[in-house]
C-alpha cells in the first residue's frame, strides 16, 4: 500500500513528522511519502522557494527510513492538483495496489471544491486526520463521503485499491509552520519545534528572515 501525505511544508516541522510516523504505524505500511506542493504566488516574500522547501524536507527525513520525499508536484509546472498526482501514481503502481491520500479535516471540509474531486475516490482511499477546529458540515458532501465510503479499520484499506474513507484521530503536536515563521522573523528560537538540521539550514540560507549568525 502506498501512502501520500501532502502539504506546503514551509518549513517541515515536528508536527508533520510525528503525524507521518503515526500514519505509518496506524496504516501498517513500511513507508509514508511526503509530497510538497507548489505555493500560490500570493504568499509572503520571505517564504522559502520550492527548491528550498524540498531541501529542508530531505534534511528532515534523512535519518528516518520510514519517511520518503516525493517531489513530483514540484517537478510539474504550475499549480498541483491532487487528482493529477494520484492519476500519475496509479499509472505507476498499477490498478490493484492500494493507494492512500492523507488530508486534514480542515482541508477535507472543502474537498468538493477540489478540481476533479469526484475522480479522487476512484483513484485512491482518503484518510482524514482530525484536526482541531470546526467539525464537518453534517449535510455537506465531505461528511456524506465519509458516511457512504467510511470504513472503521485500516486493515480494510489493504483489501482494495481505493474508494474507502477512514477517519483517524491521532495525537497531534500543537505546532504550525506559520508559528515557526513568525518566531524566526521576530528573532525568537524555533528550536525543538523542528529538526535541528532543518533549523541550521534555515539559518545558513537566511530563510524566513533568519540571521545566519544567530547561535541558538
Ligand atoms: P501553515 O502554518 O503554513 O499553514 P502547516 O504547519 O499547517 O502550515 P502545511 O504544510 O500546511 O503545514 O500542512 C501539511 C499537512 O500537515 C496538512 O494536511 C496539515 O493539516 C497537516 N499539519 C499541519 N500541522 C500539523 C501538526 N502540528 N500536526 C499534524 N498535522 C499537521
Amino acid at each position: 500500500m502506498h501512502v501520500i501525505y501532502g502539504g506546503t511544508f514551509d518549513p517541515i516541522h515536528h508536527g508533520h513528522l510525528r503525524l507521518a510516523i503515526e500514519l505509518k504505524e496506524r496504516l501498517g505500511v513500511s513507508e509514508v511519502s511526503l509530497v510538497p506542493c507548489h505555493i500560490p504566488p500570493h504568499r509572503g516574500s520571505t517564504d522559502a522557494s520550492s527548491a528550498q522547501r524540498l531541501d529542508l524536507l530531505r534534511l528532515a527525513v534523512a535519518d528516518e527510513p520510514g519517511l520518503v520525499v516525493d517531489d513530483r508536484e514540484l517537478a510539474r509546472s504550475g499549480a498541483s492538483y491532487t487528482a493529477d498526482t494520484l492519476r500519475q501514481l496509479r499509472e505507476q503502481l498499477g490498478e490493484h495496489e492500494p493507494l492512500v491520500m492523507v488530508v486534514g479535516t480542515d482541508a477535507f471540509a472543502g474537498f468538493d471544491r477540489w478540481r476533479e474531486w469526484e475522480k479522487i475516490p476512484q483513484l485512491a482511499h482518503v484518510v482524514v486526520v482530525k484536526r482541531p477546529g470546526p467539525a464537518l458540515e453534517p449535510l455537506g458532501v465531505p461528511a456524506k463521503l465519509l458516511q457512504e465510503r467510511g470504513v472503521s479499520s485500516a486493515d480494510q484499506l489493504h483489501s482494495a485499491p481505493g474508494g474507502y474513507c477512514l477517519e483517524l484521530d491521532p495525537p497531534l503536536l500543537d505546532i504550525s509552520a506559520t508559528g515557526i515563521r513568525e518566531r524566526i522573523l521576530s528573532g525568537r528560537s524555533p528550536r525543538y519545534l523542528l529538526p535541528d538540521p532543518v533549523w541550521q539550514e534555515i539559518r545558513r540560507l537566511g530563510l524566513y528572515g533568519a540571521c545566519p549568525d544567530e547561535n541558538f
